[in-house]
C-alpha cells in the first residue's frame, strides 16, 4: 500500500503552521505537506520545522487558484496514488470584520471565565456599551463580501472539488471554519436560519445562498435582506453549512469507506488574523484540527459537525 499523506492549506504561518506541527508531534504515520500560495514563506515555514527536527515537505497551493488546486491533486495522485488528511485552513479577514466577529466574543468570553472562577456567578449586569470599532480597512462592505467569500468559501470549496475524489477509506477531512459562524447564524432571519438548518440543502443551494449574499453586501441591502452584517462571519456560514453537505455525501456514496470530514474552530487565536490578545496560541488553536485530523479508524462520529475545543455544537 501507498505511504500515507496528509496536507494542510494556509500553513506558512498562524495556525496552519502550528497544525502541520502538531501532526508531526503526534507522529502521524505519513508524509505531512505544508502548503502555501507563497512559494519563499512556504518554504521558509518547513525549513523552520525542519530545524526543529521535523520531517515535512512544501507544496504550492493558492486555494484562490483552481488550476493550483488541480496540480496539487495531480502531485498527489502520482506520488501517493490518493490523500489520507486535509486540512482546509487557509482563510482570511478583513481587520474590521475581524475585530469586531473575534474580539467582543473572546473578550466576554474571558470575562465569563473570570467571574465564574472568582464570583460563581453575576447578580446585575448592564449592558451600556455600543457598538464601536475602528475600520482599517478603505474596502466598501460589498467589495470585502466578495473577497472574504472567494477565499473562505469558494477557496475552500474549489480544494475541496479538486482533492475529495482522492480521499482514502478511513481518510479525515477538517475545514477550519469558526465560532463566528454559529453566531452569524443567530443572527440570520429565521428563513435563512431554516435554509442553513436544513439538512437537505445540496451544495448548489449552498452556493446560491452565498452568491446572494456578496451581491445584497453590494448592494448595501443585506441586512435587510436577513444577512448578518459580518462577511468574514457569513462566509463561515458556508464554509460550516458546506462540511454537513460533504459529509451527508460521502455518507451516502461511499458509506462503507469509514470516512470523517468535519468543520471546526481553533478558538481565539494569537495569529495575524485575530491579533495579540487572544487567548490561545497557535499551539492550543491546533488541537482541535489536529484531534479530527486523527481520529482513529473504525470511529463513526463525528462526522459533519462543527467542533470546538473538541466537543460537538449545536447547529
Ligand atoms: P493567519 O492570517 O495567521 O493565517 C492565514 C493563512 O491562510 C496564511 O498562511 C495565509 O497565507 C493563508 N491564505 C490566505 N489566503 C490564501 C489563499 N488564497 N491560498 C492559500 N493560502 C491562503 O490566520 P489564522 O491562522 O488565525 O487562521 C487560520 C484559519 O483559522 C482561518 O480559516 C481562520 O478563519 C480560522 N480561524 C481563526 C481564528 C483565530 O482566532 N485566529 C478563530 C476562528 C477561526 P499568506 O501568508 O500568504 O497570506
Amino acid at each position: 500500500m501507498s505511504k500515507k499523506v496528509a496536507v494542510v492549506t494556509g500553513a506558512n504561518k498562524g495556525i496552519g503552521f502550528a497544525i502541520v506541527r502538531e501532526l508531526c508531534k503526534a507522529k502521524f504515520t505519513g508524509d505531512v505537506i505544508l502548503t502555501a500560495r507563497n512559494e519563499k514563506l512556504g518554504n521558509e515555514a518547513v525549513k523552520m520545522l525542519k530545524s526543529e527536527g521535523f520531517e515535512v515537505s512544501y507544496h504550492h497551493l493558492d486555494i484562490c487558484d483552481q488550476g493550483s488546486a488541480k496540480q496539487l491533486s495531480n502531485f498527489l495522485q502520482k506520488t501517493y496514488g490518493g490523500l489520507d488528511v486535509l486540512i482546509n485552513n487557509a482563510g482570511m479577514a478583513f481587520k474590521n470584520d475581524a475585530t469586531e466577529t473575534f474580539g467582543e466574543q473572546g473578550s466576554a468570553k474571558q470575562l465569563s471565565n473570570f467571574l465564574q472562577k472568582t464570583y460563581g456567578g453575576l447578580d446585575v449586569l448592564i449592558n451600556n456599551a455600543g457598538m464601536s470599532f475602528k475600520n482599517d480597512a478603505t474596502e466598501t462592505f460589498g467589495e470585502q463580501a466578495e473577497v472574504t467569500m472567494r477565499t473562505n468559501f469558494w477557496g475552500t470549496l474549489w480544494v475541496c472539488h479538486a482533492l475529495l475524489p482522492l480521499l482514502r477509506p478511513n481518510a479525515r477531512v477538517v475545514n477550519v471554519s469558526s465560532f463566528v459562524s454559529k453566531k452569524a447564524l443567530d443572527t440570520c432571519s429565521p428563513q435563512l436560519q431554516a435554509k442553513f438548518r436544513d439538512t437537505e440543502l445540496s451544495e448548489e443551494e449552498l452556493c446560491l445562498l452565498m452568491g446572494q449574499f456578496v451581491i445584497a453586501a453590494q448592494r448595501g441591502n443585506h441586512q435587510a435582506q436577513g444577512w448578518p452584517n459580518t462577511a468574514y462571519g457569513t462566509t463561515k456560514i458556508g464554509v460550516t453549512v458546506l462540511s454537513r453537505i460533504q459529509a451527508h455525501f460521502l455518507t451516502k456514496t461511499r458509506a462503507a469507506d469509514g470516512i470523517l470530514l468535519n468543520a471546526c474552530c481553533p478558538g481565539w487565536v494569537r495569529t495575524d488574523m485575530a491579533g495579540s490578545k487572544a487567548p490561545k496560541s497557535p499551539e492550543e488553536g491546533a488541537q482541535t484540527p489536529t484531534y479530527l485530523a486523527l481520529l482513529p479508524e473504525g470511529m463513526k462520529e463525528p462526522h459533519g459537525q462543527l467542533v470546538w475545543d473538541k466537543t460537538v455544537q449545536e447547529w
